[in-house]
């Protein structure tokens, strides 16, 4: 055999591309478009095909061994490489025709038909995929994708999928999407992502018993970081369902942990309070004494009012509303100096007024 499954995908629009007399345009439309569409350039040799072909090219019988050949390869291969190597044949025969034309010529129409009975392809699956523009993920691509996976690039796995298999209702193979969901898992901050993506799968094959370990662990992960008991109660269902006891007691063994987390939580928060309130209350007395300590203490005598702190005459002065002589502890009184004159002295240390600020003692 000369040509493997992807070769023969190339050699099918090739041969088609010839039955008119291959032009410019279509090597474009297979290299730029069809190539493209289906990431035939990830998982082909181009070098090696147009080698392998330009062999063949030199049989005498060339057309029988090439659709042979084709035939051989394409028949063991997966129904989404079958399709896209119609796809393209009909891609190309169409543009091949005028503008206004749309009929087939006779050599494109045999050799097409010739393919779709002996690769028993419904016409409609056909044509469904050259309407609806989501294209058909060829295996050999998804199993290059895989070796991603399994090298553990998972940001490189994760960005092909959401490009490719994300937009495919095509591709029913779970384990790449749990694949998917554990590349996001490993990916810092889209645990939840991952999550998420999970819970949806999960509706449809509740079942899988990957799917349910992978969620388990997934809850499990989230639950503990961030102390929430319905997520690792979730969890628990999950490992339920594939009857992981080993799991499910670790998971009982974190709610207990995350419970007793939230309880010494909330007695250090009533502690904290407890404490601010005593500060608070500290805090009033404090400025009550400070309040206190800020009164005058007045007296009468001599037909003057001042304070017997701080010696401040009433009458004599503008701003009379805070006393800074109380913690000193004078006690002024009217009495007479060596000159018989009477003087506001302190009757305890004997200095004037103007000693206010200093300790009596
Ligand atoms: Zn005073
Ligand atoms: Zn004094």
């Amino acid at each position: 055999m000369i040509f493997n499954e992807i070769e023969s995908i190339l050699a099918c629009w090739y041969y088609m591309a010839d039955r008119n007399g291959r032009t410019n345009e279509e090597t474009d439309l297979i290299k730029k478009e069809l190539m493209a569409a289906y990431d035939i350039w990830e998982v082909v040799n181009w070098d090696g095909f147009i080698a392998k072909w330009n062999e063949l090219r030199q049989s005498d019988d060339f057309d029988t061994e090439l659709i042979k050949n084709c035939k051989q390869s394409l028949f063991t291969a997966d129904e989404s490489s079958k399709i896209v190597a119609l796809v393209g044949m009909w891609e190309i025969a169409v543009k091949s025709i005028e503008e206004n034309d749309k009929s087939w010529s006779s050599a494109e129409s045999e050799f097409y038909l010739d393919f779709e009975t002996y690769l028993g392809i419904n016409r409609n699956v056909v044509k469904e995929e050259l309407q609806n523009g989501e294209k058909v993920i060829l295996t050999a691509v998804i199993e290059k994708y895989k070796n991603l996976y399994s090298d553990k690039k998972y940001s490189e796995f994760v960005d092909f999928y959401e490009k490719r298999v994300l937009l495919s209702k095509k591709v029913i193979d779970i384990d790449l999407h749990i694949n998917y969901m554990w590349a996001l898992f490993q990916i810092k901050a889209k645990e939840q992502k991952a999550f998420e993506f999970g819970r949806n799968l999960y509706f449809e094959n509740p079942t899988s018993r990957r799917l349910n370990s992978l969620m388990g662990a997934i809850c499990r992960w989230i639950g503990e970081t961030t102390k929430n008991l319905d997520t690792l109660e979730d969890a628990i269902k999950y490992f339920k369902n594939v009857d992981n006891k080993e799991e499910i007691l670790r998971c009982k063994e974190l709610i207990k942990l995350v419970k007793e987390n939230i309880k010494a939580e909330e007695k250090n928060l009533k502690q904290r309070e407890k404490e601010q309130e005593t500060q608070r209350k500290e805090e009033e007395k404090r400025k009550e004494k400070e309040a206190e300590l800020s009164k005058h203490k007045l007296k009468s005598s001599r037909g003057e009012i001042y304070c017997m702190f701080c010696g401040m005459f009433k009458s004599r002065t503008h701003v009379f509303d805070y006393c800074s002589g109380r913690i000193n502890d004078h006690n002024y009184v009217f009495m007479k100096d060596k000159n018989d004159q009477w003087e506001l002295l302190c009757n305890k240390c004997g200095y004037s007024r103007s000693y206010a600020s200093e300790s009596c003692s």
